[in-house]
C-alpha cells in the first residue's frame, strides 16, 4: 500500500531539523531537504520586533541603520536568546510544511548541540510543540553527524566524529547507538573568522569585518601548506588613517591566521583519543576518524590531522548536510534508530 503511506506521509509532514548555530536546516519525511538557511534573526532595537529571519536577516548584517540588531541567537551551542531562538524554530516549521495542507500535527526530531542544558532542552521542545509540532524528539547533534555520514554507529566498535560548526566543535566517539565519549568546544569556524581579523589588526593594519574575514578563511584559508600559492585581495579599513584600504593576503598568512583555533580543534581529537579504551583506540586507528560540519571544508585539514595523529582521516561528502541527513534518517527509520534520541 504505497500510495496510502505517501497521503499520509504527505498529510503529516515529519520533519527531521538541524538547528545549527550558523545554519538551519529541516528534512520532510519522503522528501528530503526542504530548508537550508543562516540561523540568523533581525530585530529592531528598542522595540525587539522582529523583522527577518534566515537569509534576509543575514543579508542586512553591516548594511542595517543603527536601530536593526541582527544576531545569531544560537551562535556559541548555546541558546543566548530564548525569545529569538523561539521565533527562528516557529518560522522555519512553518517554512518547512510550506504549501503543503497539514492534516495531522507533524513530529519533529531535532538535533541539538550535546552540550545543551535541561532549561534549553525544555525551551527547544516547547518552541516545536508552539509551531504545531505533536511529538518532539531531541538528538545531540554529533550522534546526527555519525548517522548521516553513513558510519556503522550500531555497531560495537568504536567511531569517531569530529563536527566542527560555527560556534562549536563536537567531537564524540559512537558505538552500539549510543555517545560513549563527548567534548562541546567553543572553537570552530566563528573562532577562525574571528582570528583572520586579529592577524590582519596586528600583522596589516587593517581592520576588517567578521564576514570578510570569513571570505578569506574560505578562499584561501587551509590547515596544511598549499602545494601552489594562492592569495586574494582583502578589503578593510587602514587603522592609522582611518582610510579604506585593501591588501594582498596570500595563503601563507591566511594558514598562519587560523593556526591557533585549528591546533585548539586537534588537541580536542588528541584528547579523545588518548581517553578513551584501547579497543576503541585501536578501531578507530584503522578505520579513521570521520570530519563533518562547514569547518571541516577548510583546505588541508584532514591531511593537517593525519600529519598529526598519524591516523587515517576522512571527510564526510555534504559535511554540511551530514547533521540533517543523519536526524532524516531517524526519522525514516525510527524503528531501528529511536533508541539514539536523548529525549
Ligand atoms: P553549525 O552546525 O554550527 O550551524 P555549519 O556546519 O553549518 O555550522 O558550518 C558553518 C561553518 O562552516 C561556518 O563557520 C562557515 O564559515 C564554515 N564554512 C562553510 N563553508 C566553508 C568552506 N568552504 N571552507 C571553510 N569553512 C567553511
Ligand atoms: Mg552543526
Amino acid at each position: 500500500m504505497n500510495w496510502l503511506r505517501k497521503i499520509v506521509q504527505l498529510l503529516s509532514t515529519d520533519l527531521a531539523m538541524d538547528l545549527g548555530t550558523a545554519n538551519t536546516l529541516l528534512y520532510a519525511r519522503g522528501e528530503g531537504i526542504v530548508v537550508n538557511e543562516p540561523s540568523v534573526v533581525a530585530l529592531a532595537k528598542g522595540s525587539g520586533k522582529l523583522l527577518a529571519i534566515g537569509g534576509k536577516a543575514k543579508a542586512m548584517y553591516g548594511k542595517t541603520p543603527e536601530q536593526i540588531d541582527v544576531i545569531r541567537p544560537m551562535k556559541d551551542g548555546v541558546i543566548a536568546d530564548f525569545d529569538s531562538t523561539r521565533k527562528m524554530i516557529d518560522y522555519f516549521i512553518k517554512k518547512a510544511q510550506g504549501g503543503r495542507r497539514v492534516g495531522f500535527r507533524p513530529k519533529i526530531i531535532i538535533g541539538v548541540p550535546s552540550g545543551i542544558t535541561q532549561v534549553e532542552k525544555r525551551a527547544v521542545m516547547d518552541s516545536a510543540a508552539a509551531a504545531g509540532a505533536r511529538e518532539v524528539r531531541l538528538i545531540e547533534e554529533p550522534m546526527a553527524a555519525a548517522i548521516g555520514t553513513g558510519m556503522p554507529v550500531g555497531e560495537s566498535c568504536g567511531n569517531l566524529i569530529v563536527d566542527i560548526g560555527g560556534g562549536t566543535t563536537e567531537v564524540a566517539i559512537i558505538s552500539m547507538y549510543a555517545t560513549a565519549y563527548v567534548e562541546s568546544i567553543r572553537v570552530a569556524g566563528d573562532e577562525m573568522d574571528e582570528a583572520v581579523v586579529r592577524y590582519l589588526r596586528q600583522k596589516h593594519n587593517l581592520d576588517i569585518g567578521v564576514f570578510e574575514g570569513e571570505r578569506v578563511k574560505m578562499t584561501i584559508g587551509s590547515a596544511y601548506p598549499l602545494e601552489r600559492q594562492i592569495k586574494m585581495k582583502v578589503y578593510g579599513r587602514d587603522i592609522v588613517t582611518g582610510l579604506p584600504s585593501s591588501i594582498t593576503l596570500t595563503n601563507d598568512d591566511a594558514r598562519a591566521a587560523i593556526e591557533e583555533p585549528i591546533r585548539a580543534i586537534f588537541a580536542a581529537v588528541r584528547k579523545a583519543l588518548e581517553n578513551t579504551t584501547p579497543e576503541f583506540a585501536h578501531d578507530i586507528s584503522e578505520r579513521g576518524v570521520v570530519l563533518a560540519g562547514g569547518g571541516s571544508l577548510i583546505k588541508g585539514l584532514g591531511k593537517a590531522l593525519n600529519a598529526e595523529l598519524k591516523v587515517p582521516v576522512y571527510r564526510a561528502k555534504d559535511p554540511l548536510l551530514a547533521v540533517v541527513r543523519g536526524a532524516g534518517v531517524t526519522l525514516e527509520e525510527w524503528e531501528t534508530y529511536k533508541r539514539v534520541c536523548i529525549s
